[in-house]
C-alpha cells in the first residue's frame, strides 16, 4: 500500500473531476493520473483492432497492450470511446490488467513529485483505499451534459464532411447510461467511499469548485506533506 501523499478523486461522468484534479495537481506540484483514460485506451484499442468490446479476450488483449503515454490522444475523448470504455471497464480481467499501473503511480509519483492525484470511479474504494484524502465529485445530470456538450462543440472538427453536432439531450442520455453501467457493475462500482468528502459542483464555477475542493483537501494534505520523511 502507498505511503506517499495521495489525493483520490472519484465521481460521475463529466462532473468536472478531471479539471479539479489537474488544478489541484498544479497547486501542489503533484503528479496527476486520469484513470479513465486507461479504460478509454483499452476500449479504443479494441475498436482499432476491429475487436468486439463485449468480448473479454479482445478486451484483455487490448488492456495488455495499452501505452499510458497515449492518454493525450484526442480520439479517446469521443462519446463512443467513453461508452466502450465503460463496457470494458466492467470486466474484472480488464480492471486487473490496469490496477498495477494506478497503484505504482500512487506509490511512486513520477518525476519525483511529492504526491499523486488520481481521478476515476474506484480510486478511493479500491485502488488507494488508504489515500491521504478522498473527494467524491458530482453534479446534476443536466448540468454535466451541458458542460460536456460545450466541450464537444469546442473540439468538433470543422469544414465539409465534419460530423453533425450532437444535441445536448443525446449527451445527457449517454452520460446517464454510462453512470448506470458504472454504478451497477459487480466489480469496483462507482460509489462514494464512506470517508470521501462530497463536492457537488452543479452551481459552482470552475474557480469556485476549485476553491471548495482545495478547502476540503488542504488540511489533510498539509499534515501529510509535513510528515514526509526528508532527504
Ligand atoms: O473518467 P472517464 O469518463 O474518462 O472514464 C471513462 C470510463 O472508464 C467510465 O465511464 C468508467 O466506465 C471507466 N472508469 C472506471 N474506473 C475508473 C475510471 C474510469 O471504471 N477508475
Amino acid at each position: 500500500m502507498s505511503k506517499s501523499v495521495v489525493i483520490a478523486i472519484d465521481g460521475t461522468a463529466a462532473c468536472g473531476k478531471g479539471t479539479l484534479a489537474k488544478r489541484l495537481a498544479a497547486h501542489y506540484g503533484f503528479a496527476h493520473l486520469d484513470s479513465g483514460a486507461l479504460y478509454r485506451l483499452v476500449g479504443f484499442g479494441v475498436l482499432a483492432a476491429k475487436g468486439d468490446p463485449g468480448c473479454e479476450t479482445d478486451a484483455l488483449r487490448a488492456a495488455r497492450a495499452i501505452d499510458p503515454a497515449q492518454a493525450t490522444d484526442m480520439r479517446i475523448r469521443s462519446m463512443e470511446a467513453g461508452q466502450v470504455a465503460s463496457v470494458v471497464a466492467a470486466m474484472p480481467v480488464v480492471r486487473d490488467a490496469v490496477l498495477q499501473i494506478q497503484r505504482d503511480f500512487a506509490a511512486n509519483p513520477p518525476d519525483g513529485a511529492p504526491g499523486a492525484i488520481i481521478d476515476g470511479r474506484d480510486i478511493g474504494t479500491v485502488i488507494v483505499p488508504n489515500a491521504t484524502v478522498k473527494l467524491f465529485v458530482d453534479a446534476r445530470a443536466g448540468v454535466r451534459a451541458h458542460r460536456r456538450w460545450l466541450e464537444l462543440k469546442a473540439s468538433r472538427p470543422q469544414g465539409p464532411g465534419a460530423p453533425p453536432m450532437l444535441d445536448e439531450k443525446a449527451v445527457q442520455v449517454e452520460i446517464e447510461a454510462r453512470d448506470a453501467r458504472d454504478r451497477q457493475r459487480a466489480v469496483a462500482p462507482l460509489k462514494r467511499a464512506p470517508d470521501a468528502a462530497l463536492l457537488d459542483t452543479s452551481d459552482l464555477s470552475i474557480d469556485t469548485a476549485f476553491a471548495a475542493a482545495l478547502a476540503l483537501v488542504d488540511p489533510k494534505v498539509k499534515i501529510a506533506l509535513a510528515a514526509r520523511p526528508r532527504g
